[in-house]
């Protein structure tokens, strides 16, 4: 039988942190979701707000935090790039002040906690597929650092913590997810293209599209976590978390375009510094302790996100027109 716990959230009110939310609640669970609304709103979380297992937070982790919880999910943190590199100082205090404070209160609480972590640790890598025994390839002073080295950072604390205090960390790197819940404005590349295709406007691709990534719907990785998350204390991560089929950057435009059946032409512009030029996770070691693989394909979890932002848009024009 499920032991209802008590779960902080920070970031509950994201992309990932909503939908863990309410995974959480789904199992019987006491949420408490912590957010400053720094990248979000309340919109991902208005359907939990009259369960009476769901508690808002409003409340920005680089202060202290003094709660009675079991378990910690530390999300908070902005994930897009225009979002992190918008106020570049608080993305890393965020970070690693966020993560002192979570650590703080999981010491204080012995509670188990997770941190995500990101694909974004191994910078543009040199080795393909990355494997977590890969150091990376950061440019520690470039316009992405604030992120990559702030979760670098983070990396070393939850790891000084489990090795100095014995807290029960769980460290997961995530690679590019997707789905339904991801802001709206927040630039990442598949809702990016996905409003672009809906609205008939050119699709902006950066550089020449020959970069990849690999697109994980929300889904699967939200299962992912859980897993690891009720693993043996002794599988602490680093663990990749990801769907490892690959695809470039032009792949990704022709198949929403595809889909959404849109008139919307390819256009090229500016590739942003530091770019990573590839990225796939190796995930063996998830496979193997935690018996997880992504099942959702990357065309049927495009169609779930599609019919997301179609509504979403249908709904805000209808709400404008009163
Ligand atoms: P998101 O921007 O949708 O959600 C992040 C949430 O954290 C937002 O609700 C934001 O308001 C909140 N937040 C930011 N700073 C805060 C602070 N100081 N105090 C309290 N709340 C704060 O992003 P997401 O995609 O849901 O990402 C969630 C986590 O997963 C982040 O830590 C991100 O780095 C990590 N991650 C995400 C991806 C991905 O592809 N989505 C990949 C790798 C890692
Ligand atoms: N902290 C918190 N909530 C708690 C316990 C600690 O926010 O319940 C914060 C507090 O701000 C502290 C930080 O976590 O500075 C690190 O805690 P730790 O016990 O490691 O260090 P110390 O208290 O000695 O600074
Ligand atoms: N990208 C793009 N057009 C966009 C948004 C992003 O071509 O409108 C590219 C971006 O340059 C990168 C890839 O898509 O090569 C993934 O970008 P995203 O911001 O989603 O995530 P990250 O770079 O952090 O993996």
């Amino acid at each position: 039988m499920n032991i209802q716990k008590k779960v902080l959230v920070t970031g509950g009110a994201g992309f990932l942190g909503s939908h863990l939310c309410e995974r959480l609640l789904k199992e019987g669970h006491d949420v408490l979701c912590v957010d400053n609304f720094f990248t979000s709103s309340k919109d991902n979380i208005l359907h939990l707000l009259d369960n009476p297992y769901f508690e808002m937070m409003r409340h920005d982790i680089t202060f202290p935090l003094y709660v009675e919880v079991d378990e910690i999910f530390n999300m908070a943190s902005p994930a897009s790039p225009i979002h992190y590199q918008f106020d570049p100082v608080q993305t890393t205090k965020t970070n690693v002040h966020g993560a002192i404070n979570m650590l703080g209160l999981a010491k204080r609480l012995k509670a188990k906690i997770f941190q995500a972590s990101t694909s974004e640790v191994y910078g543009d890598p040199e080795i393909h597929p990355q494997p977590e025994s890969y150091w990376g390839n950061v440019n520690c002073i470039g316009l992405r650092a604030c992120y990559d080295e702030a979760k670098r950072c983070a990396e070393t604390l939850f790891f000084d913590y489990y090795r100095q205090h014995g807290v029960r960390i769980k460290v997961a790197r995530i690679f590019n997810t997707y789905g339904p819940h991801m802001e709206f404005n927040d630039g990442r590349v598949v809702s990016n293209f996905i409003i672009q295709a809906l609205r008939g406007q050119p699709i902006t691709i950066y550089g020449d599209g020959s970069q990849t990534r690999s697109f994980c719907y929300v889904d699967d990785l939200i299962e992912g976590i859980i897993r690891f998350m009720n693993s043996s204390d002794d599988f602490t991560g680093p663990v990749n978390m990801g769907n490892p089929a690959e695809f470039s950057i032009l792949e990704l435009a022709e198949k929403i375009v595809s889909l959404t059946g849109s008139s919307s032409e390819i256009v090229f512009r500016a590739l942003p510094s530091d770019d990573p030029k590839q990225r796939r996770p190796d995930i063996r070691l998830a496979k193997a302790n935690l018996r997880w693989e992504p099942e959702i394909p990357l065309k049927e979890g495009l169609k779930h996100t599609i019919a997301y932002f179609d509504a979403l848009m249908t709904k805000n024009r209808t709400d404008k027109n009163g």
